[in-house]
């Protein structure tokens, strides 16, 4: 299974850390990688940082045409879900997802009209307003039925040795 988020609607001057939560979220929880339809290069280095320095592969490709990333994704044979607190909710959802490559879409404040009918489902993470990048890590969770948390970075700098008690990180 392939995940990759589409994150639109971002505004550079106001979404910068949280496009960067969406990116850092994926990421950790076993995305492959975030399209970002807009073109803020400051995003992409932040995150493409963090992946030097903490190993895996995710990929961030900033300017995208969400229109034509949605159409390439569905033309190679994925699914389009796209996160929103209208959706079915996701207990109900889960079913139709399982074992496929997705694309997860989360907007910023408004989302266009469009995309409700481009998706091939609309999933709502709770039929509540809340938050893309709480959205989106729990989504990503239920997927994976929590096995993402074990994940293992190829390449890390730096790798963290979990302890009770202070911080242990080795180079
Ligand atoms: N008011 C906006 C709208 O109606 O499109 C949504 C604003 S919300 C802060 C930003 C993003 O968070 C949404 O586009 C959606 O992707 C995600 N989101 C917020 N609550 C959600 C929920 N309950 N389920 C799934 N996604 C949610």
């Amino acid at each position: 299974m392939k995940f990759v988020v589409l994150r639109i609607g971002h505004r550079p001057m106001r979404d910068k850390r949280i496009t960067t939560h969406v990116g850092l979220t994926a990421r950790a929880l076993g995305a492959d990688g975030m399209l970002l339809a807009a073109d803020d290069p400051k995003i992409k280095e932040s995150i493409d940082d963090v992946t030097s320095a903490w190993g895996g592969d995710f990929f961030v490709e900033i300017g995208v045409d969400w229109r034509d990333a949605i159409r390439r994704w569905k033309g190679d044979g994925g699914m389009v879900v796209h996160l929103t607190m209208y959706g079915l909710n996701l207990p109900d959802a889960t079913g139709e997802v399982a074992g496929r490559d997705l694309m997860i879409i989360v907007g910023a404040e408004k989302v266009p009209p469009g995309v409700y009918d481009l998706a091939d489902l609309n999933i709502a993470v709770g039929n509540q307003p809340h938050s893309e990048v709480a959205a989106l890590a729990l989504f990503l969770d239920h997927l994976q039925d929590g096995e993402e948390l074990r994940g293992t970075f190829a390449g890390a700098k730096r790798e963290i040795v979990p302890k009770r008690n202070g911080k242990r990180v080795i180079s």
